[in-house]
């Protein structure tokens, strides 16, 4: 299939809040690490459902309550295709924080007991971090993790020394949301397998930027989250394979997830619905899948290419920059890019950047662990999109000129 270059412009008229003013000014919108924007076609969608066709789901008689059904399901055979998974392997959940947490408290409480290992990364966000401290204090697991190297890709060789006949998981992030460097997820899974685990991967920041193919990594489970790929909010998946999800107990009970329930005990619904108690969020599954056909119809390797073109402008013109400082690789990457500029602390470049109408990011980005580890208690994050202009980075290059003009040079 040939590539088709992505027609920014027309792009950005999809997104109607990029055409808002922040303090008087454009608003230049380098958030997308954190959560993208919402292109009308999937406001619509969501809209358009509430408008028309909302009823509970799975069980009514009723036109309004089969029509639902059927937005539900069909988005979830497109998420799934999305990101090459089947589509009774994909649970709808509120993002990737549940979808970890489904793992390791399903599959962990099923699986794992003292001693035995659980395998993390040192870039590893908190929401693929806490849920395994979590379970380990409930079973007497122990954490253990895989090292960096001096330009902040994941260390191969501390990983795999790291595995051992006692690991049960590796589990990891796919790109990191603080050093943006691409891991090598496949690579991961396979040694994971080699040495008798499995392998979960955290997919919050590839499935909105990557073309994405779980069979192809090779992973156990794949977890991702709706508003990063301009989805709507509370709404991701976890991908997992049949034969893991089939054999792990559900984790929350309610209605939607039984197949029959006695007074002295219940069985359980088929995979995915197991895992989805309660009535689940139709709407925001209406809108993923919108926004899945959107981000399809223009082409994840067209967005990649992009994406990487005006990452690689950002970090051209940025380096320039006396007194800017990347963390993680120029290389194997996507575009977030964080980074230090002089000794201006990364909150008071959010907030000037913020006033010249510049969204960036400024904190530990919830990587506390891993800014121990870098030496800093935060850094700023400038995160591109699809509808990112090289006009918007050269702002946000303006932007850093006039806080160190304000701060009269660096000290
Ligand atoms: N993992 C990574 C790498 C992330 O960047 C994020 C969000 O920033 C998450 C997990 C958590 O995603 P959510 O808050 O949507 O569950």
């Amino acid at each position: 299939m040939t590539r088709k270059a992505l027609d920014v412009e027309r792009i950005r008229n999809d997104f109607p809040i990029l055409n808002r003013q922040v303090h008087g000014q454009p608003l230049v919108y380098l958030d997308n690490a954190a959560s993208s924007q919402k292109p009308a076609a999937v406001v619509a969608a969501v809209s358009g459902y509430f408008l028309n066709s909302h009823a509970n789901v799975h069980r009514g008689a009723h036109l309004l309550s089969v029509e639902a059904t059927d937005a539900y399901e069909s988005a979830r055979a497109v998420v799934a295709d999305f990101i090459g998974g089947r589509t009774r392997e994909l649970v709808f959940t509120r993002g990737t924080t549940e979808s970890i947490n489904l793992v390791a408290n399903s599959w962990g409480g099923a699986n794992l007991a003292e001693g035995d290992e659980i395998l993390l990364t040192l870039m590893e966000h908190h929401s693929n971090l806490v849920p395994w401290q979590l379970l380990a204090a409930r079973t007497g697991a122990k954490l253990k993790f895989a090292g960096l190297t001096a330009d902040g890709r994941l260390d191969l060789d501390d990983l795999t020394a790291k595995l051992g006949s006692r690991t049960r998981i590796v589990a990891l992030t796919h790109v990191s949301n603080t050093l943006g460097v691409v891991n090598p997820v496949a690579e991961v899974a396979r040694l994971a397998h080699e040495a008798g685990a499995i392998c979960l991967v955290d997919g919050a920041q590839s499935a909105p930027h990557l073309e994405v193919d779980v069979v192809e990594i090779g992973c156990d489970f794949y977890a991702f989250s709706g508003h990063k790929m301009c989805g709507p909010t509370g709404i991701g998946a976890l991908w997992g394979r049949k034969e893991l999800l089939e054999a792990m107990p559900p984790w929350q009970g309610g209605g939607e997830m039984i197949s029959e329930v006695r007074l002295d005990g219940s069985t359980w619904a088929a995979v995915p619905h197991k895992f989805e108690a309660g009535t689940p969020s139709v709407g925001d599954a209406v809108g993923l899948g919108a926004a899945v056909r959107y981000l399809s119809n223009l082409g994840l390797e067209s967005i990649h290419a992009h994406e990487i073109e005006l990452t690689e402008y950002a970090l051209d013109r940025l380096t320039e920059l006396d007194g800017f400082d990347l963390f993680g690789p120029r290389t194997d990457r996507v575009g977030v890019i964080s980074f230090r500029y002089g000794d201006i602390h990364a909150h008071d470049l959010a907030t000037i950047l913020d006033a010249r109408g510049v969204a960036i990011r400024a904190g530990h980005h919830c990587n506390q662990p891993l800014m121990h580890h870098l030496g800093v208690d935060a850094t700023a994050r400038a995160s591109v999109y699809l509808y990112n202009t090289h006009a918007e980075i050269d702002a946000l290059v303006d932007g850093l000129l006039a806080a160190k003009t304000l701060f009269g040079g660096f000290a």
